[in-house]
């Protein structure tokens, strides 16, 4: 709408590269953006710096950065309270809170369910054997259950946790942050 000649530009590109909705859950967007611009905020305390000072500062952030996540991981770990990271387990515990304000869901199949929005919108919510779904879109950009799914899910009395991706447990970001950094050897060495 804004500008023709660039959104002919952009639709001649492959949708799946660009956009949130058909990238098939890969999520390339969020996961380039937000590491860039994380870097970005390292880099800016650091730009003024000459070359090396500039690559050893990015290079032991990024060592504070492991070692400071390595002991959350465990920290979390020994805590046992859930298998997921805190912060995934807000965003679910907030999902949870949302459901009161849905309409019971009504369950169409058996693997289909329509759940009514507090916006009166009707979302298609589908639990296949290799995929589940939403029409809000929310699980295939987020790879957590909406709210639409936790509420069609409750009526049947089955968890929705399993359908929180493996990639938000304490053990990948502990996986994550596993890896070890060495000394940047000078001259001497
Ligand atoms: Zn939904």
């Amino acid at each position: 709408m804004v500008d023709q000649r660039a959104y002919n530009w952009l639709m001649a590109r492959d949708v799946e590269k660009w956009t949130l909705l058909y990238d098939g859950g890969a999520r390339y967007g969020t996961m380039t953006t937000n590491a860039s611009e994380s870097f970005n905020g390292v880099l800016k305390r650091a730009r003024g710096l000459p070359i090396q000072e500039l690559v050893s500062t990015t290079y032991y952030h990024c060592i504070a950065l492991f070692l400071k996540r390595g002991e959350d991981a465990l920290r979390w770990e020994n805590d046992a309270v859930s298998r997921f990271v805190p912060k995934v387990m807000t965003i679910l515990g907030n999902r949870e809170a949302a459901t009161r304000n849905l309409c019971r869901p009504v369950q169409i199949n058996r693997t289909e369910f329509s759940c009514y929005d507090d916006k009166n919108i009707a979302n298609r919510v589908l639990f296949g054997e290799d995929q589940c779904s939403c029409s809000c879109h929310s699980m295939v950009l987020y790879h957590i259950p909406c709210a639409h799914m936790i509420a069609s899910l409750a009526t049947t009395r089955c968890s929705h946790e399993p359908l929180v991706s493996d990639f938000y447990t304490i053990c990948s970001y502990k996986n994550t942050y596993s890896g070890s950094f060495h000394g940047i050897p000078d001259i001497t060495w």
